[in-house]
């Protein structure tokens, strides 16, 4: 049982405009000053000109994506800018002084500290860890945001892995796994860390990942009835006492926690018998304790399952009720329950 479980994923479709990119920002930015976002556009792709991407699109593909990652997470726009620019001064005739002159200490710091992260080499084993990523959080320097872009930057990489020559897709994905899918938990960003895990699993063991999916897809159909199920009977059992503007989601399957629990226990699939997850966002505090009271008039709790993260945050910060109940036809399910803000944050980090 993992509190990530049920998290949601980033929108996969790459960008294709920068039209789209503004428009993704003034949807949750209404006020955003667009320009910034243009002129980092215009730069970083006149810095790029001719060159391609091994999938044969121009360069601009990549750190458009990039930001556009950065876009879902709801980042702001210095971010963003960044994203944009973030190999300008790595890879193109481009000077950071050059990046400075045109959009300011701010900005051209960031790109500063994503160019030096993205020179900094890593030792993959995994007792090297601790000591890769206090080597990145020491250059990210004060800024948080060099290591969002980072990791928005490695995100595109790993969905375009397919592009690349197959010896160094195995060594990319390791690295993945060993350094920054650590540190996408440490930041709490769980939607990158789940992401980021699933192609990595995909990359390492391609024939475990391919027959897993199947599984886990064949199972979902045959759960979708039960899922509705109680979803509905959480609703009502919610809105007969009063509750209005409720969220109450399924789970996703998250193909790389599967299998690690098949991996530690040595067991099959059909033996790691998963509970199934819901997830119900209200919002305040006080509805969650309410909500788990109903839950647990509902449905029997299982003893030494309920865990309160609320009173007891993570040390991600991860905010959030758990507790496992024995739901309809003897099932055991998993109800967590937060407000929508401590889900925002679960889902985006800080
Ligand atoms: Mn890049």
């Amino acid at each position: 049982m993992s509190e990530f479980s049920t998290a949601e994923r980033l929108n996969e479709k790459p960008l294709k405009t920068l039209d789209e990119l503004c428009q993704k920002i003034l949807a949750y930015y209404p006020n955003a000053d667009i320009k910034l976002i243009e002129k980092a556009y215009l730069f970083s792709e006149g810095m790029h000109e001719g060159q391609i991407r091994r999938s044969g699109e121009p360069y601009i593909s990549h750190p458009l994506s990039v930001a556009g990652i950065l876009a879902d997470l709801k980042l702001d726009l210095d971010s963003i800018a960044t994203g944009l620019l973030h190999d300008t001064v790595e890879d193109t005739k481009a000077t950071i002084d050059d990046v400075r002159r045109e959009f300011g200490d701010t900005i051209a710091q960031l790109v500063d500290g994503v160019t030096k992260l993205s020179k900094m080499e890593f030792k993959t084993s995994t007792e090297r860890q601790g000591e890769n990523i206090r080597k990145m959080i020491v250059a990210m320097g004060k800024d948080v945001r060099v290591i969002l872009v980072k990791l928005a930057d490695r995100l595109h990489n790993m969905r375009t892995l397919h592009h690349m020559p197959y010896v160094k897709q195995a060594r990319i994905a390791q690295e993945t796994l060993e350094i920054y899918c650590p540190l996408a938990s440490r930041m709490g960003i769980s939607s990158l860390k789940i992401e980021l895990e699933d192609l990595s699993f995909r990359y390492l063991h391609p024939d475990f990942y391919y027959q897993l999916a199947q599984k886990v897809k064949g199972q979902e159909k045959d759960q979708e009835h039960y899922i509705n199920d109680v979803k509905s009977m959480i609703l009502k059992e919610l809105s007969k006492a009063g509750f209005k503007d409720v969220d109450i989601q399924g789970r996703s399957k998250h193909l790389w926690s599967i299998y690690r629990k098949m991996k530690n226990r040595s067991i099959d699939f059909e033996q790691v018998n998963d509970v199934l997850a819901f997830r119900v966002l209200v919002d305040t505090v006080s509805q969650c304790y309410e909500v788990l009271g109903l839950m647990h008039s509902l449905w029997k709790p299982i003893p030494g399952r309920f865990k309160d993260f609320i009173a007891m945050p993570k040390a991600n910060n991860y905010q959030s009720l758990h507790t496992t109940v024995i739901g309809p036809e003897a099932e055991r399910i998993e109800i967590q329950i937060r407000t929508k803000e401590m889900h925002m944050i679960a889902e985006r980090g800080i």
